[in-house]
């Protein structure tokens, strides 16, 4: 596996940078990343958590109150609606714990599968290959794995990365996305995985 290599001589510390105290706060924080930036998040959180961050304390929130305070995450009243639906879950069906396995945690309402997947594997330590725009775009451009929907490049990812990588692939393709293969002009002439990409090739 010659990118993930490169890829983890380039990335040593690629980590997530969403900030969070518990796996509660972890959940929170990924529902209000959806097509926002984790920057942006941190400062929402930041404030939030000072007295929202349990579920208990979260479903005291109306939506609206909730709103107000997500606002600037964009698409806010969706995300105040799937923070509001997941917090209940916990309390009623997981005793107030956020669940540490993958089926449970893909059962929460408003949880989807690339939050499951962060939550399992960031959070509890879980193998998971969490598939977000910056995974999708790298597995597809590289020919890593190939896919027309987030499920697909999870599957192809985890059939060619071991399962003790899924959790570090997903953090260093994001970084790669994020600095280096980004949406809009990829950065391909100085990129550390041209040799191998199949866009850098013409092919992809
Ligand atoms: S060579 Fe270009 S397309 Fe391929 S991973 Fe690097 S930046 Fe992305």
């Amino acid at each position: 596996m010659h990118m993930l290599e490169e890829l983890k001589k380039l990335y040593p510390d690629a980590r997530p940078a969403l900030r969070f105290r518990s796996p509660y706060e972890l959940l929170v924080a990924v529902i209000l990343s959806a097509q926002c930036t984790d920057e942006r998040v941190n400062k929402v959180t930041e404030v939030l958590f000072r007295e929202y961050n349990t579920p208990g304390k979260m479903v005291t929130l109306s939506a609206e109150e909730l709103e107000r305070y997500i606002f600037s995450c964009g698409f806010y009243r969706n995300k105040a609606a799937h923070i509001l639906s997941a917090s209940r879950d916990i309390l009623e069906k997981f005793g107030g714990q956020v669940p540490d396995t993958l089926e449970e945690l893909r059962t929460l309402a408003g949880v989807g599968r690339k939050t499951a997947n962060v939550v399992y594997s960031v959070a509890f330590g879980g193998d998971a290959i969490a598939v977000d725009t910056h995974v999708f775009r790298v597995a597809n451009r590289t020919g890593l794995a190939k896919g027309n929907t987030p499920e697909k490049v999870e599957e192809g990812l985890m059939a060619v990365i071991p399962k003790e990588e899924w959790s570090k692939a997903h953090h260093l393709l994001i970084w790669h996305g994020r600095l280096v293969c980004r949406s809009q002009k990829p950065a391909c002439a100085s990129c550390a995985l041209h040799e191998w990409c199949e866009y850098a090739k013409g092919k992809a």
